[in-house]
């Protein structure tokens, strides 16, 4: 061997060692055996590349750079805690036996491994998210499993091996379980970054090949390639507050941080210039990022967590003025906002003023844990190890119980404590202040001084910005009690508000059954009555000490304010307590009842529950109940019935929620529960006592019942349509459009008589049937309901109105006129009239089969809606204008319109059907839905009524697997669209049948989470404008116009706003200034939004340039088709776009306000149609063809001269 060799050898060797410290082994091999040794730049040997080498310029040049800011900061890696490190073997990927030695870390974030510990920068970083799970192998082995690569290590003992595998897996599970790992819809299922500024390939200087190179908030990561960035896994990342970015010619440039220069060079000088100014506004975002951090933590105490004592904790929650990590802060978040308000120091920017700021250095986490962590026992206190179980329940603990807290002298006096806040607020002594709000002190009490009513008020007006500060944020937070985990403790663990209050009351011997019938005043005895500490005590007189009796509130489970002259005595009210006895008072002073009633139902309602004292209760107290998709345990709940609403305090949530009763779509008893079926959930309320359950029986079936013959006295749907109404008008439509002389014939009177009777007594539980009713029959109940209307459909006040409009010659001032009537109307009404207008608008677009065309329809309507005896045409006349100007004067827009069409057609085919299958029942399609992926374990076949939503669908499906929905899990229904590779999440409102109708055979539906909604979500609150502007890359279907070109993708320039989608072809002019685009420059193309219909995806044959793109479909009012594709750059953009699609499309509505717990109960649906014959739509192909074939000629075009 010469010399010469000798020195390749070695250069070689030499090479591969600089080499390995940035690259994983397969790299190596390439870079070392195809680079020539002449490339080997000087960069590497000039810096140094696996240690940090203090050599110079380098290091003296970035701090002068940014001195102060890295000023603190060891290294960038220390940002996060480290969970565990240490030397492993890892094995090289190309089956050689050789093992070599790492430093493998793993933090919250990332698993990775260096060459040695002093390394700044990775040799390979695997995310935690993308790791599938952990496995041992053997011999002090094992593996980490990620869902496209494995990578096996090896430890030096099998403790060492299992106490990785351990905290590996615990880690994973962790990230699993709490959801982080939020893997959206649009992303590859390894968890490539969340938002992305700029990424492409580039030249690192010293390497063969390109890097994939991603700038992302503040940080440059570095792939192998776009493959290893799609699958997460990457080389390095390089915290950008650390470093600077320098020019250095035409296509290259530096990127230096004090532990290496990374010599780039792009392809372009245009393309150096957009990566500079993308590393650049990272740089910034770090800064400016680490600015609020470096303030915080100037104070000693707060560069540790607050509660496990990691090192740079980078979260806070705002109301506790605590500093805490990230895993802290995760279970923070747990606790809920009422307790804490977790946010973080270096996102949230916009929360961080400069008085919060202070609030933390002055109160921060040494003040507050003086406070908080007064008293922990060394057994419970948790370290920078623990468990996410073990920091939960430190946390519970901490903050929700307040168990280790430093106790107030004043504790348990409310006046006291809120007379000493008033005073505290004035000074500037914080720790005073935290200390007596979290002692229960009342941030919002009444001060005695109405100028300065408050806390924050007399805060303000001594200055006190921190105190204010510090008592804003803690305005709603829920004061620290200790709360039992058990059901029998509960009650008794409360601490209850302790409220005095005496007098004298009239009284009757307590009773262990309802009062149905009326006691008289001699059955009452004067006594003299008192409350306090808790407990209810009755005197024979003022005079005695020793009681005849007493209530404990904690035994009260319901209390009852009786309406006037129930009883011998003007006001009365019943107390009700857990062992099954009901206490009558009353006094002939509603004025002094009312006090009583206030005071004991505020000393035995949980005060988390308090806000059900602010209505104007008939009864109030606790029940069982049961609900969402859990139904194993039940739960306790507190509830306030006011009028026919019932408002609730469930134990699951922290807010009141109300329960309209007059809207219930079912209302029964089953067994020893009471049932009240709502549109989006089903509440089963137990008789856990049966005296109590009685009286909230009765009472809520009386609320919930018609209570007069009045429009809006009626049960009502969630539309505010009478139940009557709408049960009537679906029968018609489902049964009788076709009808000849519907709404003309009249019906069997007494079954006319009967029906009425039916529906007016409990509309709710009456199904019309075909077969059991006659159209003719419900055609005249409806009528009969209208005519015997007690304030009539127009009203009274109203009716002469309408009709001397009717004969205003002018049409648009006699247009103008009926808009303004309608308006005026009470909501009942107004819903009623347009609903019954828009059946009475379908039903004449088949006046050529049922003979009724509006002429028609108006003389049978006019004199009944207006409830004349139709001597003259005046009403009419009314009738006819509001059908034949239907569309202007209610205002219906096109996409209604279109949506009534679809549901008409379906309506019609199932008829047809039906018919052609020989029944007269029209039946329910059976469809296939699947259960978050297509394969035939998670196939549910699901009969689809013409009313069923999508939503109604997701919970039907989720019902039967019995799965039970999260907090923050969006399940939604998609149209998954297998030939164009695209899905669509159908709006929740959506009716299902007519998608279904529409549906290729390459199409299917699949209920699965929805999991960019929340980001989605988050956008659409925070963002400043209505409307969105932004380049895509657009690429038109031309096949579909017959030219048969491909275009290929290209650069537009798009505007979004809350009608239209414009296109702009001019695009750097664009680009400078948007806000004028709209008015100076027209237009290359505009698409109403309305008639869109857009996918997420993009058929894999066209290539598109990213996989962040959408399949639109348009259809133009001239139903001719289009197609075409848009493609974003990043996910991030890809989403924002679509949030602004759904956010216009939908009116804002994009998400149900409602919590998404509830659930929809068809099971009364299963019994209703258990004899009905089914018509498959999907699955036995020949059935369906021969059931459809009927139908062939389509019956839209009985619709398109609308
Ligand atoms: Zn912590």
């Amino acid at each position: 061997m010469s010399d010469k060799d000798d020195a390749e050898t070695m250069r070689g060797r030499l090479r591969s060692e600089r080499v390995n410290s940035l690259f994983s082994e397969d790299e190596l091999i390439e870079d070392y055996y195809d680079q020539p040794a002449a490339n080997d730049s000087s960069c590497w040997n000039d810096y140094g590349l696996s240690t940090l080498q203090s050599s110079g310029t380098v290091s003296s040049r970035s701090s002068s750079m940014h001195s102060g800011s890295t000023e603190g900061l060891d290294a960038p890696t220390q940002l996060l805690p480290i969970i565990k490190a240490g030397w492993l073997d890892k094995n090289p990927p190309q089956g050689s036996y050789i093992y070599q030695k790492r430093w493998v870390k793993l933090d919250a974030d990332y698993l990775r491994y260096f060459d040695s510990e002093k390394d700044t920068y990775s040799k390979r970083f695997i995310p935690v998210t993308s790791i599938a799970r952990v496995a041992s192998i053997g011999d002090q082995k094992f593996e980490v499993i990620t869902n496209n690569r494995t990578f096996a290590f090896r430890a030096e003992s099998d403790a060492d091996r299992n106490e990785w595998m351990r905290t590996l897996q615990q880690m994973v599970d962790e990230r699993k379980f709490k959801g982080l790992n939020r893997i959206s819809l649009f992303q590859p299922p390894t968890g490539a970054l969340d938002s992305v500024d700029k990424c492409g390939l580039l030249e690192l200087r010293g390497f063969k090949n390109k890097l994939y190179v991603v700038v992302a908030g503040d940080k440059v990561f570095l792939y192998k390639n776009a493959e290893d960035y799609r699958q997460g896994i990457g080389i390095t990342y390089i915290e950008m507050n650390v470093g600077n970015v320098k020019d250095v010619d035409r296509r290259g440039f530096d990127l230096t941080t004090p532990y290496r220069i990374f010599s780039f060079s792009a392809d372009s000088d245009q393309e150096k210039d957009e990566w500079v100014e993308a590393m650049q506004q990272s740089i910034a975002e770090a800064l400016s990022n680490s600015e609020v951090a470096e303030k915080i933590w100037s104070v000693e105490a707060n560069r540790f967590c607050a509660d496990c004592g990691s090192l740079n904790p980078d979260w806070a929650s705002v109301n506790l003025c605590v500093v805490i990590c990230k895993r802290c802060a995760g279970e923070h978040r747990g606790l809920g906002p009422s307790i804490t308000k977790v946010r973080s120091l270096k996102m949230d920017r916009k929360v961080w003023t400069e008085e919060l700021i202070e609030l933390f250095c002055q109160v921060g986490n040494c003040v507050a844990n003086q406070f908080w962590a007064a008293n922990v026992p060394p057994s419970e206190a948790i370290h920078v190890a623990s468990g996410s179980q073990e920091r939960r329940r430190f946390l519970i603990a901490k903050y929700k119980e307040g168990k280790y807290r430093r106790y107030h002298p004043l504790f348990g006096n409310q006046e006291e404590l809120n007379k000493a806040l008033c005073a505290t607020v004035t000074t500037s002594d914080l720790a005073e202040t935290q200390s007596l709000v979290f002692c229960g002190a009342e941030v919002s009490c009444f001060s005695g001084d109405p100028d300065f009513p408050n806390p924050i008020a007399l805060a303000e007006q001594a200055g006190q910005k921190l105190q204010m500060e510090f008592l804003l944020h803690n305005k709603n937070s829920e004061i620290p009690r200790v709360e039992a985990g058990s059901s029998e403790e509960k009650h008794y663990s409360v601490i209850l508000p302790s409220v005095t209050h005496n007098g004298f009351l009239f009284k009757t011997p307590s009773m262990a059954k309802l009062v149905h019938e009326r006691k008289s005043r001699e059955e009452f005895s004067r006594r003299w009555c008192t409350l306090n500490d808790s407990i209810f005590s009755y005197y024979e007189n003022d005079r005695n000490a020793v009681p005849n009796g007493e209530i404990k509130m904690e035994e009260i489970v319901c209390l009852v304010n009786n309406p006037p002259d129930t009883h011998g005595f003007e006001s009365t009210f019943e107390v009700y307590i857990e062992s099954e006895r009901l206490y009558l008072f009353g006094l002939e002073n509603p004025e002094a009842i009312r006090k009583w009633v206030k005071s004991i139902a505020k000393s035995f309602i949980h005060p988390r529950a308090d806000e059900l004292l602010s209505h104007d209760f008939e009864r109030i107290g606790r029940l069982q109940y049961k609900g969402g998709l859990n139904l194993q345990r039940a739960k306790e709940g507190w509830f306030a019935l006011t009028q026919s609403v019932l408002y609730a305090f469930l134990e699951d949530s922290d807010k009141e929620e109300a329960v309209h009763l007059k809207k219930l779509q079912e209302l029964s008893v089953q067994g020893d529960s009471l049932v009240l079926v709502e549109r989006r959930r089903t509440l089963y309320i137990q008789g856990e006592r049966k005296l109590d359950f009685l009286g909230w029986v009765a009472a809520i079936q009386k609320a919930a019942g018609s209570s007069g013959d009045t429009l809006s006295e009626q049960q009502l749907t969630e539309s505010d349509i009478p139940v009557i109404v709408d049960r009537c008008i679906d029968y018609i439509t489902q049964c009788g459009l076709t009808s000849e002389g519907i709404y003309r014939k009249s019906g069997q009177n007494s079954k006319t008589t009967s029906l009425l009777e039916m529906l007016r007594k409990d509309a709710r539980r009456v199904r019309l049937k075909e077969g059991e009713h006659q159209v003719d029959d419900v055609s005249n109940t409806l009528k009969r309901f209208f005519r015997d209307l007690g304030d009539g459909l127009f009203t009274k006040e109203f009716c002469q109105d309408w009709l001397k409009a009717a004969a205003i010659e002018n049409e648009e001032e006699k247009i103008g006129q009926y808009r303004q009537l309608l308006s005026s109307l009470p909501v009942v009404n107004r819903a009623t009239v347009k609903a019954l207008i828009n059946h009475l608008y379908r039903v004449q677009y088949f006046s050529e089969m049922n003979q009724m065309n509006t002429h028609n329809l108006a003389i049978v309507f006019g004199p009944t809606l207006f409830q004349t005896d139709g001597k003259d045409y005046k009403a009419g006349r009314v009738v006819e204008d509001l059908i034949s100007r239907y569309v202007v004067i209610f205002s219906v827009d096109e996409q209604e319109m279109r949506k009534q069409q679809d549901e008409i057609t379906a309506i019609i085919k199932m008829r047809i059907a039906g018919s052609s299958s020989g029944t007269q029942q029209a039946g329910d399609f059976i469809c296939t839905v699947y259960l978050e992926e297509k394969k035939t374990e998670a196939e549910q076949h699901v009969k689809i009524p013409a009313t069923m939503t999508a939503e109604e669908l997701t919970f039907e499906i989720l019902e039967r697997r019995k799965i039970d929905t999260k907090e923050k899990e969006y399940w939604s229904c998609f149209e998954v669209n297998e030939r164009e590779e695209a899905e669509r999440p159908l709006h929740y409102s959506e009716k299902v049948l007519p998608i279904l109708h529409g549906l290729g055979t390459d199409s299917y539906l699949v209920v699965k989470k929805q999991l960019s909604m929340e980001n989605m979500l988050i956008y659409l609150a925070s963002r400043v404008s209505d409307s969105k502007h932004g380049m895509m890359k657009f690429r038109e279907e031309r096949n579909l116009l017959g030219l048969g070109l491909s275009t290929g993708f290209h650069d537009r320039y798009f505007i979004l706003n809350n009608s239209c989608l414009r296109l702009y072809k001019e695009v750097r002019s664009l680009k400078q200034r948007m806000p004028a685009v709209e008015n100076s420059h027209r237009p290359e193309k505009e698409w109403p939004v309305k008639n869109l219909k857009v996918y997420l995806g993009i058929k894999k044959k066209l290539r598109p340039p990213s996989c962040w793109g959408f399949t639109v479909f348009y259809e133009n009012e001239k139903h001719e088709k289009q197609q075409w594709y848009l493609c974003c750059d990043t996910q991030m953009e890809l989403r924002e776009w679509f949030a602004s699609f759904l956010y216009v499309q939908n009116g804002g509505n994009v998400w149900p306000s409602e919590s998404s717990k509830v659930r929809a109960s068809r099971t009364q649906q299963d019994s209703r149609l258990g004899n009905i014959s089914l018509i498959p739509l999907r699955g036995n192909e020949n059935e369906m063809r021969n059931s459809v074939a009927a139908f062939a000629a389509d019956p839209l075009t009985l619709l398109r001269n609308v």
